[in-house]
């Protein structure tokens, strides 16, 4: 595996299929998935790193989300992936950088209501890492269900030359969505969450009485989902599950 640190180290040969699979480090299963769909799928996989500040808001937890570069390093290279590029803020926002990308209606519901700003910074940077990297096909996971229905509305809506995979969530053995803000979780938060997936399976809001709830709604994201936001102590999780039709 290649390290690029700048584009000009991306160094792409023409030749053969590209997969990029856009991440924030930290990689757990549910990464190290969609870097095996784009392994399986193309010649060249890439895998971008880059903890995005746009899609932090004020006061969330841009500074101690977790980095492990060496970590992601070795398991980026175990899973086969052939670059991993780790940009820095300046190359994807250079300065007097002044261009946003806004998925209006899909931007505002969910996500967009309770993290003003979040997915107009991820449908910025995914566009940016598309013209930087211009993979054949891009993949996300289904845990992010809203992102990935923002990420396929701007594909669609500005004519961008990607076919975007969307894999289905890895969870842990009891249920949990893996999730790089899972280790910000005590012991005893992690047992409070564990009512998060139960409530999404069984269609339940009741069942997370005593957790601070931002939202548990159905969205028409294709798949429809179930889709919900939840905090406890100082941690966000989202999670959903998909109502209808398949992941693909
Ligand atoms: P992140 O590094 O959290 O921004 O995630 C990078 C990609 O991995 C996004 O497309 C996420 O939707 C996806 N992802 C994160 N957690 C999971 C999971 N538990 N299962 C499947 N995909 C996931």
């Amino acid at each position: 595996m290649r390290l690029a640190r700048t584009s000009e180290e991306l160094r792409l040969s023409p030749q053969g299929s590209v997969g990029l699979v856009p991440t924030m480090g930290a990689f757990h299963e549910g990464h190290l998935s969609l870097f095996r769909a784009a392994r399986a799928e193309n010649d060249v996989v890439v895998v971008s790193l880059f903890v995005n500040p746009a899609q932090f808001g004020p006061g969330e937890d841009f500074d101690r989300y977790p980095r492990d570069q060496e970590r992601d390093i070795r398991l980026a290279g175990e899973a086969g992936v052939d670059v991993l590029y780790t940009p820095a803020v300046d190359e994807i926002y250079p300065p007097r950088f002044q261009t946003w990308v806004e998925v209006e209606e899909l931007g505002r519901i969910l996500e967009g209501e309770h993290r003003p700003g979040h997915l107009r910074g991820v449908a910025t940077v995914c566009l940016k890492l598309f013209n930087l990297v211009r993979p054949d096909r891009a993949y996300f996971g289904q845990k992010d269900a809203q992102q990935a229905a923002v990420v396929k509305q701007m594909v669609r809506d500005l004519a961008v030359p990607v076919e975007i995979r969307v894999c289905p969530t890895v969870r842990d053995e009891d249920g949990l969505a893996l999730s790089s803000r899972n280790a910000y979780l005590s012991p005893e938060e992690r047992a409070a969450v564990l009512a998060l997936p139960r409530a999404l399976q069984a269609h339940d809001r009741a069942l997370l009485n005593g957790l601070e709830v931002d939202y548990f709604e159905e969205a028409d994201f294709e798949p429809r989902v179930l889709a919900a936001a939840v905090r406890v102590g100082g941690t966000r999780l989202i999670d959903n599950v998909v109502l209808e039709g398949e992941n693909r």
